[in-house]
């Protein structure tokens, strides 16, 4: 085996490496806040492991993080009793990014630093972002229950390679050494790094450690220097609601969902009785990369009884709120459940149930409360809440009263009227909500259709998302009152129609049957019927589709993906 190897870096590696050194140069105290939380992560993953093995522990089950730091030096020591990694868990872990949708993110790399920034915070730069502060960062570390040779020593200088050596290291876990810049000297400070730790660290569930060294007594040794806990060290959401501050929950966030922009919501909740369990949900800001790869991470941490189980339970929450982030806590559940186990257990069916309501509750009260940043989880996800009536028959209505649409009300492209605002505007005797759906905003709302709608002052919603047919094909009502696809079918205006209209359009049907008949031989097997219409008053003639047929875009979705 190769004790000692010089290693490059994964193209990708390299490029965000460089990429994050420059962009998050602004905000450099959160190298310490990525460190802890790795730490953490690594303590919650021995915990596990342990249930199974309690042997890892090696006779030290008190987890914790410990941080010091030489003045002098300009070094400052993270150091974890946790999982620890062997050495290709190193390799794979600090060498490449094994993170679906780095292409893509890749791509949408624009070179403004500011804009680039934020994506990258988005992505989440984890480790790495050491390099923000360090020019030299040595990681030694061993894995528990391996043998104490198998230790590891990775040493980078955050150019093109690493150092990779296998060691002899009597403690389990991680130590990370930063050697700090020139300029980034100031955080070689016991006084501001404990003010960072509080910062970004305090819901972390283990000790965060730093020594403390009390002043000498006049004349005398100073004394040893103490241990000090610095963080609050209990697991956040075991918290009551009113002890946690905005800043915590944020913070937990970020931990949580390895995302570094703040969450736009959250709910926070103990749920006791027949099932005993706590959740803490988020809704993210900012829509990840992956949202609409279906291999894409996504699901709760789940823990039991403050127990880190797994990370992206997907049991927990339906397809079309992938996008929430957080924990569920339950006392219920065994310390030995698997992924398995979750599907089968009919507790979790009722831990859904209730969890989705949660969400939609947390997303209506946002919308009645906080139009603007309802606008903005509109904005990037409201695609995705679309897929929702389709999958989940049961919230048909509720989810349906958060849809957002354009309309011909202003004809812009935005998106933001609801079904109720639409009803609060319907004509006197108007008992239908009309939409027309086509392949983008602006054909849609030039259709010809739309001539009569305009004529009579009745709006019209107008869709033109992939997913909109398939929405309103399962939305087939609202607030008891029918969703009509003005391009399909016969169009019955129903009480909207005056006496005199109707009297009109059958003289205009008798005079015209001719034509018809002339059209209908003329077309022959091209079309279905040829019929007199009353929807257009500027264009002669158009094509309609018949009531139960797909509509357009569908059809072009499903040849799109060779149906
Ligand atoms: P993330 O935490 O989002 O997975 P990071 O870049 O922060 O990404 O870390 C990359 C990986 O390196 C982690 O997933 C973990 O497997 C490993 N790792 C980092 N720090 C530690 C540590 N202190 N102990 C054990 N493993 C670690
Ligand atoms: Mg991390």
């Amino acid at each position: 085996e190769a004790q000692k190897e010089t290693r490059g870096f994964q193209t990708e590696a390299k490029q965000l490496l460089h990429l994050m050194i420059h962009s998050l140069y602004s905000n450099r105290e959160i190298f310490l806040r990525e460190l802890v939380s790795n730490a953490s992560d690594a303590a919650d993953k021995l915990r596990f492991a342990a249930v199974k093995d309690d042997s890892l522990y090696e006779g030290d089950s008190d987890l914790q993080v410990r941080i010091s730091v030489d003045s002098d030096a300009k070094i400052i020591t993270i150091s974890d009793n946790g999982i620890g990694m062997g050495r290709e868990d190193v390799i794979e872990n600090l060498g490449t990014i094994a993170k679906s949708g780095t292409a893509a993110f890749m791509q949408n790399l624009t070179g403004d630093e500011k804009k680039d920034a934020q994506l990258i915070g988005q992505f989440g730069v984890g480790f790495y972002s050491s390099f923000i502060v360090a020019d030299k960062v040595v990681v030694t570390t061993r894995k528990a229950g391996t043998p104490t040779d198998q230790g590891v020593r990775w040493e980078c200088d955050g150019e093109a390679e690493f150092d990779i050596e296998t060691i002899e290291r009597a403690e389990r876990g991680t130590s990370i050494e930063l050697h700090l810049k020139d300029d980034a000297a100031e955080f070689a400070d016991d006084w501001r790094l404990r003010s960072i730790i509080k910062k970004y660290s305090d819901h972390i569930a283990i000790p965060v450690v730093m020594q403390k060294q009390a002043p000498a007594e006049e004349g005398e040794e100073p004394p040893e220097p103490e241990d000090e806990v610095v963080n609050t060290a209990k697991a956040l959401w075991t918290r009551s609601r009113s002890d946690v501050s905005e800043e915590e929950y944020k913070e937990f966030y970020k931990h949580v969902s390895h995302d570094f922009a703040d969450p736009l919501t959250w709910s926070h909740n103990r749920v006791e009785g027949n099932l005993d369990y706590t959740s803490l949900l988020y809704v993210p800001a900012k829509a990840p990369f992956d949202l609409y790869n279906r291999e894409g991470a996504r699901g709760l941490k789940l823990y039991v009884q403050r127990t880190f189980i797994m990370d992206d339970a997907e049991q927990f929450l339906p397809l079309y709120l992938r996008f929430v982030k957080g924990v569920v806590d339950s006392n219920d559940l065994s310390l030995n459940v698997s992924r398995e186990i979750l599907q089968k257990d009919p507790n979790i069916d009722s831990m859904r149930t209730a969890l989705t309501k949660r969400v939609l509750d947390m997303l209506s009260k946002l919308a009645k409360n906080k139009p603007e940043e309802y606008a903005s989880f509109w904005n990037e996800f409201g695609e995705v809440l679309k897929e929702g009536p389709a999958e989940d028959f049961a919230n048909r209505e509720k989810i349906a009263k958060l849809l957002r649409f354009a309309t011909t009300l202003n004809n812009t492209s935005t998106q933001d009227q609801s079904l109720d605002d639409y009803i609060g505007r319907m004509q006197a005797g108007q008992d239908k909500i009309y939409y027309i759906a086509a392949e983008n905003h602006n054909t849609a709302k030039n259709s010809p259709h739309l001539e009569v709608f305009r004529k009579k002052g009745i709006e019209v919603l107008l869709l033109s998302d992939r997913v909109d047919e398939w929405l309103m094909s399962h939305l087939a009502e609202f607030d008891g009152k029918t969703l009509q696809d003005v391009g399909k079918g016969e169009l019955d205006l129903g009480e909207l129609d005056t006496a005199e209209d109707k009297e009109a359009q059958e003289k205009v049907a008798e005079a015209l049957k001719p034509l018809l008949e002339r059209v209908k031989t003329a077309l022959g097997d091209e079309v279905a019927e040829v019929r007199l219409t009353h929807r257009l008053t500027d264009s002669p003639a158009c094509v309609v589709v018949p009531e139960h047929e797909m509509g357009a875009q569908m059809r072009r979705l499903l040849e799109s993906a060779g149906q």
